[in-house]
Parts: structure tokens; C-alpha cells; sequence
């Protein structure tokens, strides 16, 4: 097969099954990173990293790379685009209710950060820096579980 033969929609869909490595159930379309896809005689993934310096970017351009020459594409390019900067912003609502579930508070611009278990908005952060550079761990103060947050850019 050759690359001309796959629509931009049939891409999406393959991507869509790319996990974030760092947070599994997000795929990285959820995640926001995926600018733009361009079908032509090769496959053009536009890629904006997410936190810098995140070790997952390299992880998720593997990735993308296994996921498109699984389904017969060969001539891939992935770009890097680093401006505008990616933003937490770009989380779709879906990504973040995934990550809700999954026990890690999304993103807010306010201060009060909703337990993921309880939904109280009693919580406490307990450290700057979570399992990632990326999240920060925090603990409930009513259900009395720790989260992690994953912090607002
Ligand atoms: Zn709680």
C-alpha cells in the first residue's frame, strides 16, 4: 500500500489508538499534540511536544512511527512543531475526563485542584513533583488518597 491510498480520517484513527506513554489511557489525540496531518505521496505528522524536555516526545514519535507501518504506510515524516507551545489547554474534554478517571487530577487554572476520588476540592499539595517532571502529588483531605496532578502549562 502505498501512502496515497489512506485518507487524512483513516490516520486520525490510527493515531488515535497511540497511547501517552506516561498517562496510558490518553491517546496522544486526546492529548492535544497532534497538529496536523498531511496526506500526500508520504504521511506527514505534525507533532508539538508537550512539556520540554519530556522524554516521552521520542517515545510517542516511535510510536506514531510503528503505528502508521503497521497499517502499510512506509514513507512517514514526523515534524516537530514548537510553535505555538502545546498547552494543557489543548487536553480535549474527553482526554480529561479519561484522566479523571484514571486518578489523576486534570489541569485547571484554579487554585483549588479536585480530588480525582472524591471530587472534594479539600486537597493539599504534598510536593512539586509527582512520578513525572509533568505531575505533581497531592493528597485529599476528606477521602485521605493521595492523586496526582497533572500540572497546568
Ligand atoms: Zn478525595
Amino acid at each position: 500500500m502505498v501512502a496515497t491510498d489512506v485518507s487524512k480520517a483513516q490516520v486520525m484513527e490510527w493515531l488515535a489508538s497511540v497511547p501517552d506513554p506516561e498517562i496510558p489511557v490518553l491517546s496522544i489525540l486526546d492529548l492535544g499534540i497532534v497538529r496536523d496531518v498531511d496526506v500526500q505521496s508520504t504521511v506527514t505528522v505534525t507533532l508539538t511536544p508537550t512539556y520540554s524536555g519530556c522524554p516521552a516526545t521520542e517515545v510517542i514519535e516511535s510510536s506514531v512511527l510503528a503505528a502508521l507501518k503497521q497499517h502499510g504506510v512506509d514513507d512517514i515524516v514526523i515534524k516537530r512543531a514548537l510553535s505555538p507551545p502545546w498547552t494543557t489547554d489543548w487536553i480535549s474534554a474527553d482526554g480529561r475526563e479519561k484522566m479523571r478517571r484514571y486518578g489523576i487530577a486534570p489541569p485547571t487554572p484554579s487554585k483549588q485542584v479536585a480530588c480525582p476520588q472524591c471530587e472534594s476540592l479539600h486537597t493539599e499539595r504534598v510536593s512539586e513533583f509527582g512520578s513525572t517532571a509533568c505531575k505533581a502529588a497531592w493528597r485529599c483531605r476528606d477521602c485521605l488518597e493521595p492523586f496526582e496532578y497533572f500540572k497546568c502549562l
